[in-house]
């Protein structure tokens, strides 16, 4: 199957694709000893393969653990990839030198969990914004000024709040900021890494409605990342389970809640919080921990959890095949040529 059957469908003809990943893989030395002698690896990312159009949102979930922060900083070349190839507005990124790189970053940003930890503490919200327009030269002086005050007034931020401290804003007030700053540069694209996941449950819902403005205007691609589902399902147009390191199981999000056909991706939904007491639902309760990626299960890497796991599941990795049009899964149970051997 090739990259590019990953990608969503559109019926008014293809969007301009953003990012298109293929095969990605990421591993980490794990050394021991005094002198660091080598002993084996960590497969955080083991061959993920998607596209992302302009003007759509991919959600990436699974549990903590399961690769996706390090699939996000990948794919924005924050880590050097260990194989697979990226490209971003068609430009092959995947091993270009920095000097290179540097053009390409204008193109990519990232939103992470904890603005208080990624804003430098000692410049004022004003200068933090200003900062990636002074570096690439884009502007200077009033234009500079007045370029910062327009990003402070899209993100909902006020003119005054320029001359303060990020310690001075509150956590809402300072993912905006975030916001602000990756927007400086005008980017086709946005790794959200849990960009919520801090935040009171009210200003969440401002800060995703403000993201989804932003994209509407301005034709943002994002790569959403988050364990939580409920808010995966609030903004993305398609999403895609991880677990250790591999994608298993990629389509829209209608058919994803509706219909999903991995048995990870059944526990995950079952665990979602359902605001009516009434409701009865049969949660899905997995087995142990996700096993460690420095030495993960034979075969089908769920086996350890899953409830329908057989022989072959411990023999054979499973691909992620086209089950239903544009609804991926890498699960024997959806395997015509495997449940009819087994
Ligand atoms: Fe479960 Fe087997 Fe499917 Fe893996 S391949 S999810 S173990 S049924």
């Amino acid at each position: 199957m090739t990259d590019a059957a990953y990608g969503g469908s559109n019926p008014d003809g293809p969007p301009r694709r953003v990012l298109e990943v293929t095969d990605l893989v990421k591993h980490f030395p794990v050394k021991k000893g005094l002198f660091g002698r080598s002993a084996g690896r960590v497969s955080a990312v083991d061959g993920v393969s998607f596209t992302l159009a302009a003007g759509e949102t991919l959600g990436l979930v699974g549990e903590s653990g399961c690769g996706k922060s390090t699939l996000g900083k990948t794919v924005l070349r924050l880590l050097p990839p260990t194989a697979g190839r990226i490209l971003l507005c068609g430009a092959d990124i995947t091993s270009q030198s920095d000097r290179r790189l540097r053009e390409h970053r204008r193109e990519m940003q990232m939103v992470f969990q904890d603005p208080y930890s990624s804003l430098n503490p000692r410049m004022s919200c004003g200068d933090i914004v200003a900062e990636p327009l002074a570096i690439y030269g884009l502007v200077s002086g009033r234009e500079k000024d007045d370029e910062v005050s327009a990003l402070f007034e899209r993100v909902g931020l006020r003119a005054e709040q320029k001359s303060r401290y990020p310690h001075q804003l509150s956590g809402g007030q300072r993912q905006r900021l975030s916001i602000a700053r990756a927007l400086a540069l005008k980017p086709s694209l946005i790794v959200a890494d849990e960009p919520v996941s801090a935040l009171d449950v009210s200003v969440q819902a401002q800060v995703i409605n403000l993201l989804r403005d932003l994209q509407r205007d301005f034709n943002l691609a994002y790569l959403f990342i988050s364990h939580d589902l409920a808010v995966v399902e609030h903004i993305s147009h398609r999403i895609a389970v991880m677990y250790l390191g591999k994608v298993v199981e990629l389509t829209d999000k209608r058919s994803l809640f509706a219909t999903p056909l991995h048995p990870y991706t059944e526990a995950l939904l079952s665990a979602v919080p359902v605001p009516d007491p009434r409701a009865k639902g049969d949660k899905i309760i997995l087995r142990g921990d996700v096993p460690s990626p420095v030495n993960p299960p034979s075969g089908c890497a769920f086996h350890t959890r899953c409830p329908h796991a057989t022989d072959v599941c411990r023999r054979a990795t499973p691909a992620l095949r086209e089950v239903k049009p544009a609804h991926f899964a890498a699960c024997h149970l959806h395997d015509p040529a495997v449940s009819s051997a087994a």
